[in-house]
């Protein structure tokens, strides 16, 4: 039936009565349309998984030799094929298969490539090359609609989960990611994925085995991961020890710490220092330290307000220019309703002026202060004036009031999940930053080979230590 009688029909019972011929029309009417919708759903999901056969079809031919190679040579050195238990489309339950190098031997290396024989598990229908993370069989989903939608879908070789820990991007929770890959699901989304892979593969951290502590350039680093690391702080806002100082590195800060000796000094005595920013994962690739996570003080916020807000301490805002404080604060309280924000005051004030913003900050009983005045000076002026502040906490914390409060946008977080946040912010601001990230940078990684030729030459193979 036309458009215009099914709108008279609704129109004729709108003004007598609902006609039992109105129903039955609109009954088809809505059968038809799920019809429609399942066959879409129904089409888009064989066409996906003919593309998965496919591919996976050439990728088994062609990489037949080197898996043969792979499965002799883990045979031989006593591991082989195994199967981790997985949930798959339909809550079903498969195998998904993996090469096992036992840790004492001699060909563990061959390990990157463990992976591989999963391609099978594509060919077999049993994952996809896309999809949301391959979960393990104790995995529940408490949200049944998300449970439905997740499991309308084949696990992927390729996540969004896998992406972000690859990318060091820090993330809330694994089923958080899962629900975000499943509600943007889309075909140019799963596109980005694989594209976004091929840098992660390359530059990407496993995350497996590191050390406590990375050195660089004779600067400390807390190899912690965004959650440890809030935690910490938060523990340490809740005790009455001495004030603890905490400071964000990237590859400036140690080029700047190379140079100035007092900001290496207040460094090596904040009681965490944490790993910021890709030039900081390079320089863990290259000296054989795996770094865990990129900790910045802006990924880091919400973690800390969220825990803030739990324990009922307190965070005063200091620095940026006018009004940045005040904004950072409306975001904080817009997100955290509970948070108690002890005060804001901006951040560009006289020598003379600096006992009143000190007072300030001391009466207003803050627990955890935040300081945006740029490294090193505000490293700095935390470890000068942190006796006198009454905070316990005290955050070196560079331009995160300007992304909270919007004077400055942030990267997308695609473009940070290729490790290229720094390409955004010289093109935001290229005057300001290009000596930083094209001398800055490139002065860095010269500094941090040197020290990988140093470390070979005296016979190091590990993590470098100075
Ligand atoms: N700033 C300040 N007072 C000053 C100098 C700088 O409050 O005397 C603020 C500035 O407005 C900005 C932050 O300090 O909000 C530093 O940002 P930048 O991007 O330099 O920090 P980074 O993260 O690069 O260390």
């Amino acid at each position: 039936m036309a458009d215009s009688s099914n709108r008279d029909l609704i129109l004729a019972d709108l003004e007598g009565g609902f006609s039992e011929e109105g129903i039955r029309h609109r009954k088809r009417a809505s059968y038809r349309r799920s019809l429609s919708w399942s066959v879409a759903i129904w089409a888009a999901g064989t066409l996906r998984r003919l593309a998965d056969a496919l591919l996976a079809a050439v990728l088994t031919l062609v990489l037949s030799p080197v898996l043969l190679g792979l499965l002799i040579a883990a045979t031989l050195s006593g591991g082989g094929i195994r199967e981790l238990p997985r949930l798959g489309r339909w809550a079903t339950h498969f195998g998904q298969y993996q090469f096992y190098f036992p840790p004492s031997s001699s060909l563990r290396w061959l390990s990157c490539f463990r992976g591989l024989p999963s391609i099978l598990n594509v060919l077999r229908g049993e994952m996809s090359f896309i999809g949301p993370r391959a979960a393990a069989p104790h995995e529940t989903f408490a949200d049944g609609r998300m449970a439905w939608k997740r499991y309308n879908l084949r696990p992927g070789l390729l996540s969004l989960w896998w992406l972000r820990k690859r990318a060091n991007i820090a993330y809330s929770s694994e089923v958080g990611l899962d629900l975000e890959y499943i509600e943007t699901n889309s075909l140019w989304g799963d596109l980005g994925i694989a594209a976004r892979a091929v840098p992660a593969v390359f530059f990407g951290g496993e995350g497996s085995a590191a050390p406590p502590k990375l050195n660089f350039l004779g600067v400390s680093i807390d190899n912690l991961t965004m959650v440890e690391a809030s935690a910490r702080i938060v523990g340490m806002a809740a005790n009455n020890d001495s004030p603890a100082q905490i400071s964000f590195v990237n590859a400036d800060c140690v080029n700047i710490a190379f140079a100035d000796p007092q900001y290496k000094t207040v460094l090596s005595h904040s009681r965490l220092v944490l790993a910021d920013g890709i030039g900081i994962r390079v320089a863990g690739a290259i000296l054989n330290q795996n770094v865990r996570e990129n900790i910045n003080g802006t990924d880091m916020l919400p973690f800390l307000c969220a825990s803030a807000e739990q324990a009922g301490t307190s965070i005063y805002l200091l620095g940026g220019r006018s009004g940045v404080p005040e904004g950072a604060a409306d975001w904080m309280t817009q997100h955290y309703p509970g948070l108690k924000i002890a005060g804001c005051r901006q951040g560009y004030f006289s020598n003379e002026e600096e006992p009143s913003v000190v007072e300030a900050i001391r009466s207003s009983g803050a627990d955890i202060l935040l300081v945006a005045l740029g490294a090193p000076r505000q490293e700095k002026w935390i470890a000068a004036h942190k006796d006198q502040l009454g905070a316990k906490v005290l955050i070196g914390v560079g331009g995160l009031l300007d992304f909270y409060s919007g004077r400055i946008p942030r990267a997308p977080v695609w473009i940070r999940e290729l490790g290229m946040e720094w390409v955004y912010r010289f093109w935001q601001e290229p005057r300001r930053m290009w000596r930083r990230y094209f001398v800055g940078n490139g002065i860095f990684l010269y500094r941090v080979l040197g020290e990988r030729l140093h470390a070979r030459s005296s016979g190091h193979t590990g993590g470098v230590a100075s």
